[in-house]
């Protein structure tokens, strides 16, 4: 028996507030309805003007981005991985800038990558960060540095049949050791086809590549896929980090850290920034951990300084 996750979005046009004619409210409550199921935590929303003013922009945005490959205008940082105890880097995590032509600031990827879901360019810019991730990795480990590489995957990426031999050739093409290339998803890929994810992972499993949870906490609930699948680590959301000390005394990064040891997986906390919380994980048994108290997300050559005065 599978189960079945069923989501509604709304959008809501009041008349005569927003239009004056059947046809028009019609437009008003669609484009409602649009944004709506484009945001991932609302599932309704109403009618106001800033709707379009956002979809042109979008629209803007999505046009510029079909040049970027072509124009190098995405780049990787890499933030650095810890291991608390000992002090060693363990890990890079690639992350993806955009600074299209002309523009002074570059885009983050919360606002780009859902954009680049939506029209399938994911697929392109996807292809592109593996292997750009997957050659500095074999860059630092021809260096001696025998770290993993952290690639985040979108689920439009992992739903592609071909996604196996991608990573398969990419891992051919930049000679970088499968073991050190580390997948992350998110709790929601897991969930839309078990069948088919239990398959793709056991494959990755039998190459070596490891896979990673993102955000871990923050999707869905049930855990039993955690189990079942062939998964390494856990990445407990910054969410959860954020407020320790304080407010819940850091209870759900507790549990998250329990549900690991005993189901005999890693865990690494996201989002570090203070002392004290460095203090509770290791008190807590989690001594991996990703966040600006250690470095912020580096360039190559910024990559290459901090792993020297590591050494
Ligand atoms: P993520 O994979 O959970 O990455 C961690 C994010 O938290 C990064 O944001 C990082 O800069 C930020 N971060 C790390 N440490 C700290 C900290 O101590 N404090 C705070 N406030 N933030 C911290 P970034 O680079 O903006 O990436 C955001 C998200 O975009 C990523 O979340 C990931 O889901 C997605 N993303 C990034 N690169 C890629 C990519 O190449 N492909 C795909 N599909 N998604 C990507
Ligand atoms: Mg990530
Ligand atoms: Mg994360």
């Amino acid at each position: 028996m599978e189960e079945v996750y069923i989501a509604a979005g709304i959008g809501v046009g009041i008349y005569p507030k927003d239009a004056d004619s059947f046809d028009v409210l019609l437009k008003t409550a669609t484009s409602a309805l649009n944004s709506a199921k484009r945001s991932k935590a609302n599932r309704f929303e109403f009618y106001n003007k800033d709707i379009n003013k956002q979809s042109m922009q979008k629209y803007e945005l999505q046009n510029k981005m079909r040049n970027a490959l072509l124009q190098h205008e995405f780049s990787l940082k890499y933030q650095p991985q810890i291991d608390m105890q000992s002090g060693q880097i363990i890990g890079m995590e690639a992350l993806i800038r955009w600074k299209p032509q002309n523009s002074e600031e570059s885009i983050m990827p919360y606002i780009f990558i859902p954009l680049a879901e939506e029209s399938a360019m994911i697929l392109q810019i996807g292809e592109w960060v593996l292997r750009e991730a997957c050659y500095f990795g074999h860059k630092l480990y021809s260096q001696g540095h025998k770290i993993s590489i952290g690639v985040n995957l979108s689920r439009i990426q992992f739903k592609e049949p071909y996604i196996i031999s991608l990573i398969h050739s990419v891992l051919k093409e930049t000679r970088l050791p499968a073991n050190l290339l580390e997948l992350e998803i998110t709790e929601g890929i897991l969930m839309e086809n078990q069948e088919e994810c239990e398959r793709i992972l056991n494959e990755l499993k039998s190459m070596g590549v490891k896979i990673a949870i993102d955000d871990f906490g923050t999707g869905y609930s049930s855990l039993s896929y955690l189990k079942k699948f062939a998964v390494d680590k856990i990445k407990i959301d910054r969410s959860f980090i954020k407020d320790i000390p304080n407010s819940d005394n850091g209870i759900i990064a507790k549990i998250i850290i329990e549900l690991a040891e005993n189901l005999n997986l890693s865990v690494i906390a996201e989002g570090v920034e203070t002392q004290e919380q460095v203090d509770f994980l290791i008190k807590n048994h989690c001594n991996q951990a990703q966040g600006f108290l250690f470095a912020k997300p580096l360039n190559e050559e910024e990559t290459l300084q901090f792993l020297k005065e590591k050494e």
